[in-house]
């Protein structure tokens, strides 16, 4: 089979319903998708509160949820490295090649543009509302935070009390300033 398998990045703070909208968008372009779960050492902290581990699931479920054939998509967890100069030859050697990368975020085209990919930044959805950020912030303040993400992400933010452990990471972190 000829190559046309394209790559998503993103840490996914958790998986939301913006990732799930790209990841079916680029596959109306693509026959495979390469998902890279990024920044996968980080968890703990109220930037990145969830393990790879967690994402993988979150998203693994999600996919299936929205009816995306497993067949079609490879989900593999990325840790980052010092050196952007050579991240997209760390990136190649952790993933199945591709020859396309979909990316919202700048640096990430930019660092795979230099290494003659073929670039594109994906449209963005209700992008106000549909970021880990918002999520992040709703969960903290009590707000509702269920209806950005896919039901499968809030599952396993219950299964590993997640709330819970934003809320503590939000008390530790205030009390270090
Ligand atoms: P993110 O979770 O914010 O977004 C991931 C992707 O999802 C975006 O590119 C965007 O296309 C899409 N997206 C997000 N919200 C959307 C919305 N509302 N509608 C449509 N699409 C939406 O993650 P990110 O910050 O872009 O992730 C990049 C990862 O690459 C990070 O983990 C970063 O550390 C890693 N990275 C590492 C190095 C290194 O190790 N040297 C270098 C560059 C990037």
């Amino acid at each position: 089979m000829k190559n046309n398998r394209g790559f998503v990045i993103g840490r996914m703070q958790p998986v939301h319903n913006g990732h799930i909208e790209v990841i079916k968008k680029t596959l109306e372009e693509v026959d495979e998708i390469v998902i890279g779960i990024g920044s996968a050492q980080l968890s703990h902290t109220l930037k990145d509160p969830f393990t790879a581990g967690e994402r993988v699931m979150m998203l693994t479920k999600a996919l299936a949820d929205n009816d995306i054939n497993s067949e079609r998509y490879y989900i593999i967890p990325m840790e980052d490295i010092q050196m952007n100069a050579v991240w997209v030859a760390h990136v190649r050697m952790m993933t199945p090649p591709f020859l396309k990368v979909f990316s919202g975020n700048s640096l990430v085209r930019q660092l795979f543009e230099e290494e003659n990919f073929k670039t594109s930044t994906p449209p963005l959805f209700n992008r106000e509302e549909l970021s880990g950020t918002e999520v992040r912030r709703r969960m903290l303040t009590d707000e509702n935070w269920q209806d950005l993400v896919p039901e499968a992400t809030a599952d396993i933010i219950c299964e590993v009390d997640g709330l819970k452990r934003l809320k503590n990471l939000s008390r530790k972190e205030i009390s270090e300033l």
